[in-house]
Parts: structure tokens; C-alpha cells; sequence
């Protein structure tokens, strides 16, 4: 008998490979990192199994032990092999998305030196002793010492004390300070100024939701959550004493949000009440984020909060994980592994027993007919806190309107609303999610699209920088002054985005102050911080955005909002589209009117009639989802029965079409034999992205397990190689 070890290598297949362990070495733990020969190849891969056996022959021994203390354990190995399942990965795959990549290096944040003071030896010196005029340079410098207690990084004193290492280390000679190492900690919240705060008084339905949050908890077993709370019920207030709960017990929580929400506003709500959050933002650097998650594993933070991959932190003894709008797309992981966080922090709950709350005003008809079925439990917030009202909103028909001001962007209506509010002393938020000033360049005498040379996709014109440019490649490129087809020399532009709108609205209210949120004008540094300060003094008036203004704003003094357009969503191919409607619609009325005064939306359409409006107008969830998933059944679309896309991309088209039919042949059989519905292969939507050509074909299943099966058997055929792509998306959020 021997000791073999079962290692999980981050390719895309689906079991894990058997290795001898190396002989009179350390026992190795589950969840380390090993490195191993993989046919010519050297891999790093996870241990995931352990045993004694007899069948060795012909089995290499691994090349080296990489971690002497496994950085997972087997809760979330177990975690790895049941999203391999679901996803149609390697579990090697999903555990090396487990861990941060500064981890992966060993990297624990910066090192510095801390100087401390020994008292009371520091204290009496500087009283009674370092008299001496040369002596003039220690005692300033203990005395900024003896100031930090807890520490002041060397470079710091150094610094502001402005002297040279001689009398440090004088001091150092003389016992009265003493120069410790530590990791450096650079805080997210270390730029804030945040005073604690402690909870108000909660609302009753606040009080009623956390009673049944608190008996979840209390029950030893896993429980999901739906918190159905309309924009401004007070939902976070009810995350931090579900959080608070939960540290009762001596367990810890997750919160996962957005990353557009991930602001500091949002951060300063969780920081200010328990005073210690590891913030796994992305913006981290590999060093910090790896201090943070360090810090979680230790158990001496408690506390995570971040973007969808914190659904992975290593938090000791979890007890709780929020999803703070859980129907947002950014959820979904675009790439291996294409998991959801929702799905995940299910799983990860059942495995550590724990409780998930699902937050929303708009929830993912997933999680609704979920509630609907018992599976989840369903708690409602109907109200806003303090009693305002939620806005008042109006479908503007567009048709019967004649749309004024450059680029038609404006109905009558809309000017004299907005006219109102500024007269009123209030703000307007316009709402366009399209950027750049024209979404179209064509010629008018052969019609032609000037295209993207990388993608089929018409380019976006802005004119302040007076150029051309691909929303998908980022490719740049001046306007033409003749058409590339037929040499005409009649170029015309068409449609419009957020610069448009500013341009317009400042023709139409030279006097008003107008400010613009969109992904070209936020990307300075601190940018988001000045907005929300113009904001909130008053300073700009009137705010145009696209979704990241949408989302998340709170500012009392916005009363009208304006969307300009919303039909664009509902021409995407895509069976989300209404949804999607539906959930933009509201949040972006939730916006207005979150002070004192009633707020009003004006939504300006072409199809006034589409439920999605009638329904987000009405405020009325229940019924858009009724009708939603009535002919979500019908068309045996999620929630009834699952998806899977594959898309088969290459650079040649001919190729793709021979391999994406290839795949089809091979899948047919056994869709046949299991009741598998097969579309395709048909091009993309998108068919060409970055030179690549791009086709897909779904499978749809009632029960989402016969998908997996599918795949345990068929997997040859699907196998990526240099000339093809073959992508796997279970539960596909995009079926662009
Ligand atoms: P949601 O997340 O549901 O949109 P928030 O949690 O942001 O709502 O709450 C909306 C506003 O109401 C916030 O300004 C918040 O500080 C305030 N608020 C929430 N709960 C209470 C409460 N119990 N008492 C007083 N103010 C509250
Ligand atoms: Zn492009």
C-alpha cells in the first residue's frame, strides 16, 4: 500500500488525476497546491483526495509540495466539485478562481517598519531627560512617537520629523523605542473620515423581516431568503442587523453587491456600524487584496464585502451571505468559471449551513417563482421608510409627441417638467443608457454603416474628441469625410447617446448647471467622489447618466427624472428583454423623490403600450411578473427548465460553421434520448467580435441535471483547440 493523491489541474476536464505522494514526506493537507508533470507540461493543481492504495503502477510522483498549509479547505473543495458539476468545467479550474492571485504568490501586502514607544521609559526621557542641545533631534522625534501608540510607520516619522536614521537608532540604543515589521494596510477606509454609528430605531416591517431572518439563523440548517423591498423600504438597514445577528453567534457574513454600488457611500454604511470590513474591491492591488483575504482567514476580520468572486472569501465559520440586488447581471462570471454568485452562495450555504439573503426591489424572476414555490422563503417590504411616497410615473407617448431640440431628444412635456423643477429650486436626473453623441455614421447616398474593422458592429461618434469609436474592441478611428463604399461625399449621422442629451439640454437651459455620469466622464480619479459632492451642495442641477447613474444615487433634492429613451433594451434579441425593462425602469425611479417631496418619472417611448412600462409606471412587480412568466412557460424559457449555450468562435468563419455542426451532430443522439430541446447552430447576434466569428447553439432541459449529464459523456467534442473556441455557459445571462 501506498499513499496517492487525487490532483485537480486547472484544465477543463472533468476528474482529477492520481499522483503518488512523495515517500517520508510531511503529510500533505487537502486543498494544497502541488505541482505536478502533466505530459510534457509542468501544472500547479489542488490536492483534492488523499488515500491508501495498491494499484500504483505506472503512476508518477508529484514534483513538489507548493503550500506546506493547505490556503483551502474541504468545505470548499466540496464547493469546487459541485460548480465543476453545475458549470461543466474542471474542478482544478474552480479552485484556482478561488484563490486571489496575490495569494497565489504568497504575497501578504506590503512590508514597513512600525516604531513603538517603551514605556514608560519614553515618557519619563522626555520629561526629565534629552536635555542636551545635541540631543535637540531625539526628543522630537520621541515625542511624535510617544503621540502613536499603536505605531507609526518609519517612513512616516522619518518624514514629517524631517531628520535622518542616526537618532532613531540612538533611541532605539537608549531602550526608548523598539522597530517592529508589519504588513502594510492599505485601508479603503483609511481615506474616509467615519465616525460609528449605531442603529436606529427599525421601521415595523424592518422589525418583522429580521424576527424571521434571526429565527433562520438560529436554526442549524441552510435557508434562502427572498427580501422583496421597494427602492427605499430600508433594506440595508435590515443586511446590518441580520449582520449583527449573525456576529451574535459568533459566525461571520458576506455581503455581495454590485460593482457599480461598491461606492463609498455604500462601504461607509458597513465600516461605520461594525467598525472592521475586509472590502474586496477590485481596484485593490494584489498585495492588499491578499492582506484583506489573510485577515478573513485568520479570523481576525469578520466581515467581507465585495463583487461577485467575494462570494469565495475565506470567512471563518460563515454564517450569513447577502446579495444586495441579487437580479443584477454583474452576478454572472463571463468567463470559466461562468458561475452565478447567486447559485454559488446557495451551494456554499447548504455546505456550511448557513442563511442567504437575496435583496432586491426587482427580483430576478428565478428567485421569485422560487419564492412562489416555498423553496425560498419570501419577505416583503412594500413601503418606504418614513411613509414617502414612491414617484409618480408617466408614459410618454412618443409618437404623438413632436420631439424637439437637436437630435429630437426632448418632448414638450419633458422641457416644461424640467423647467418646473429648476424653478422649484430642484434637481433632474435624464436617464439615456447609450453613450457618445451619435450612434450611427452613414452615407446617404448607398446607406452604408461605417463599421468597426474588428467587429460587426456600428461605430459610436463623439464629438468633443471628434472620433470614432467600438463599444465592444475599444477600437479608434476618425470619422470619414467620404463614404468608404461609394466615395460620396453625403455622411450623415444618426441616433443619439448621453453627449447629445448634454449638448441639448444645455441649448435648451443655458443657465441650468449640468454635469454628466457615463463611463467616459467618470474615468478620472475621484470623480465619483466630486459628483456626489456637486450633488449634494446643489452644484449641478441637472445630471445625465446612463446605468451607473441608475443605480444606487441617493440624493434627497433629485425630483423629476427623465428617460429619454428605454426602446433600445427591448429591440436586443434576448428573452430577458421585458425583465430587463422592467428592473432599469424601476431603479431608475427609485431615484427621485427620496426627500421630502413627491418625486416624478417621465418615460418617453415609442411603445407606451409594452407591459414593461405599464407596469414599472404602476409600480406594480406582481403583475409584470404574472405576465412575464406566463409566457416564460409558454416558451419553456428559466425559470421553467434550464439553459446551456455554447458558442463556438475562430478567426475562420467556414471552419466555425464545420465545427459548431460537428457539435450539434454529436449532442443529437443523446438530447434525443434525454428530451433535450437543441437550437442551432445559428450565428450569434453578435456574429463577429475582435475577428472572431461567432455561432451558438442551446440546449434547454426541464431539469438542469440532464444538462450535466449530457456532458459527462460527450465532452470529446467539444474540446477547444489553437484554431476553435468552444465556450460551455450554463445558465447563459447573455445571449449575445
Ligand atoms: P433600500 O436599500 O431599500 O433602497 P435604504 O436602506 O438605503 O433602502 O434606506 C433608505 C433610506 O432610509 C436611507 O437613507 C436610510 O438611512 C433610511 N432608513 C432606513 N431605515 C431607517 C430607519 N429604521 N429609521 C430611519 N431611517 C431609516
Ligand atoms: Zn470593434
Amino acid at each position: 500500500m501506498s499513499l496517492v493523491l487525487d490532483v485537480a489541474v486547472p484544465l477543463p476536464l472533468r476528474q482529477a488525476f492520481t499522483y503518488l505522494a512523495p515517500e517520508n514526506a510531511a503529510p500533505i493537507a487537502l486543498g494544497a497546491r502541488v505541482q505536478v508533470s502533466f505530459g510534457p507540461r509542468k501544472l500547479t493543481g489542488f490536492v483534492i483526495a488523499c488515500r491508501e492504495s495498491d494499484k500504483t503502477d505506472g503512476l508518477k510522483s508529484i514534483d513538489r509540495v507548493i503550500d506546506p498549509v493547505a490556503l483551502l479547505d474541504e468545505d470548499q473543495i466540496k464547493l469546487a466539485q459541485k460548480m465543476a458539476q453545475r458549470y461543466v468545467c474542471g474542478p482544478g479550474e474552480v479552485l484556482a478562481a478561488f484563490l486571489p492571485a496575490g495569494v497565489k504568490k504568497g504575497s501578504r501586502g506590503k512590508i514597513t517598519t512600525l516604531v513603538f514607544p517603551i514605556e514608560p521609559n519614553a515618557t519619563e526621557a522626555l520629561a526629565n531627560g534629552l536635555k542636551n542641545k545635541r540631543e535637540q533631534r531625539q526628543r522630537e522625534l520621541l515625542t511624535a512617537v510617544v503621540d502613536q501608540p499603536g505605531g507609526i510607520p518609519r517612513q512616516v516619522l522619518l518624514r514629517v520629523a524631517n531628520v535622518s536614521d542616526s537618532p532613531l537608532k540612538t533611541l532605539t540604543k537608549k531602550g526608548l523605542v523598539r522597530l517592529e515589521q508589519s504588513f502594510e494596510r492599505e485601508d479603503v477606509f483609511s481615506r474616509l473620515d467615519i465616525k460609528q454609528t449605531s442603529a436606529p430605531p427599525l421601521m415595523k416591517e424592518q422589525t418583522s423581516c429580521v424576527e424571521a431572518i434571526g429565527h433562520a439563523l438560529a436554526h442549524d440548517k441552510a435557508e434562502t431568503i427572498l427580501l422583496h423591498g421597494v427602492t427605499g423600504s430600508g433594506k440595508t438597514e435590515v443586511y446590518l442587523a441580520a449582520i449583527e445577528r449573525t456576529l451574535e453567534q459568533g459566525r461571520g457574513a458576506i455581503v455581495l453587491v454590485p460593482e457599480i454600488s461598491l461606492t463609498p457611500q455604500t462601504l461607509e454604511r458597513f465600516e461605520s456600524r461594525f467598525g472592521s470590513v475586509a472590502v474586496l474591491h477590485s481596484h485593490l492591488t494584489d498585495a492588499e487584496r491578499a492582506f484583506q483575504w489573510q485577515e478573513l482567514r485568520e479570523g481576525k476580520k469578520r466581515i467581507a464585502i465585495g463583487p461577485r468572486s467575494a462570494v469565495f472569501a475565506p470567512v471563518a465559520e460563515l454564517g450569513l451571505i447577502i446579495l444586495d440586488e441579487e437580479h443584477e447581471n454583474t452576478f454572472k462570471q463571463q468567463n470559466v468559471p461562468r458561475y452565478h454568485a447567486r447559485d454559488v452562495a446557495i451551494m456554499r450555504a447548504k455546505i456550511k449551513r448557513a442563511v442567504v439573503i437575496l435583496g432586491s426591489a426587482t427580483p430576478s424572476l428565478e428567485s421569485y417563482e422560487a419564492a412562489e414555490r416555498g423553496e425560498f422563503q419570501y419577505l416583503k417590504m412594500p413601503s418606504r421608510v418614513r411613509e414617502i411616497p414612491l414617484p409618480e410615473v408617466s408614459v410618454i407617448d412618443m409618437r404623438a409627441q413632436r420631439p424637439t431640440g437637436p437630435g429630437g431628444v426632448f418632448s414638450p412635456l419633458l422641457v416644461s417638467m424640467i423647467r418646473h423643477t429648476l424653478d422649484r429650486g430642484e434637481q433632474v436626473l435624464l436617464f439615456l443608457n447609450r453613450r457618445g453623441y451619435h450612434t450611427n455614421v452613414m452615407c446617404k447616398s448607398c446607406g452604408f454603416i461605417v463599421q468597426c474593422p474588428s467587429c460587426d458592429v456600428a461605430l459610436t461618434f463623439y464629438k468633443s474628441q471628434n472620433r470614432l469609436q467600438c463599444h465592444h474592441c475599444g477600437y479608434v478611428g476618425r470619422p470619414p469625410t467620404m463614404c468608404p463604399e461609394c466615395k460620396h461625399r453625403d455622411i450623415y449621422f444618426k441616433g443619439f447617446g448621453t453627449e447629445m442629451v448634454e449638448h441639448a439640454t444645455r441649448k435648451f437651459f443655458p443657465e441650468a448647471r449640468v454635469a454628466r455620469m457615463d463611463s467616459e466622464t467618470m474615468r478620472k480619479r475621484h470623480a465619483h467622489e466630486e459628483l456626489f459632492r456637486a450633488l449634494k451642495s446643489g452644484e449641478v442641477q441637472i445630471l445625465i447618466g446612463t446605468q451607473m447613474a441608475a443605480k444606487g444615487l441617493d440624493f434627497p433634492g433629485i425630483t423629476l427624472i427623465g428617460v429619454i429613451s428605454a426602446d433600445t433594451s427591448l429591440l436586443i434579441p434576448d428573452f430577458r428583454v421585458a425583465e430587463r425593462t422592467f428592473q432599469l425602469m424601476t431603479q431608475v425611479s427609485g431615484r427621485a423623490g427620496r426627500g421630502s417631496r413627491l418625486g416624478r418619472v417621465l418615460i418617453q417611448t415609442y411603445t407606451p403600450e409594452h407591459y414593461a412600462y405599464r407596469t414599472a409606471a404602476s409600480h406594480d412587480f406582481t403583475r409584470f411578473a404574472e405576465q412575464e412568466l406566463q409566457f416564460r412557460r409558454e416558451s419553456r424559457y428559466p425559470p421553467f427548465g434550464s439553459l446551456l449555450r455554447l458558442v463556438i468562435q475562430g478567426a475562420d468563419e467556414a471552419n466555425v460553421i464545420k465545427r459548431a455542426e460537428r457539435v450539434a451532430d454529436s449532442l443529437r443522439p443523446h438530447c434525443f434520448t434525454s428530451n433535450i430541446t437543441i437550437l442551432g447552430p445559428s450565428p450569434c447576434p453578435l456574429s463577429f467580435i475582435r475577428k472572431q466569428h461567432r455561432h451558438h447553439i442551446l440546449l434547454r432541459a426541464d431539469d438542469g441535471r440532464q444538462l450535466e449529464d449530457l456532458f459527462q459523456e460527450t465532452h470529446r467534442d467539444i474540446r477547444s483547440d489553437k484554431r476553435i473556441q468552444v465556450l460551455i455557459d450554463r445558465d447563459p445571462t447573455s445571449m449575445m
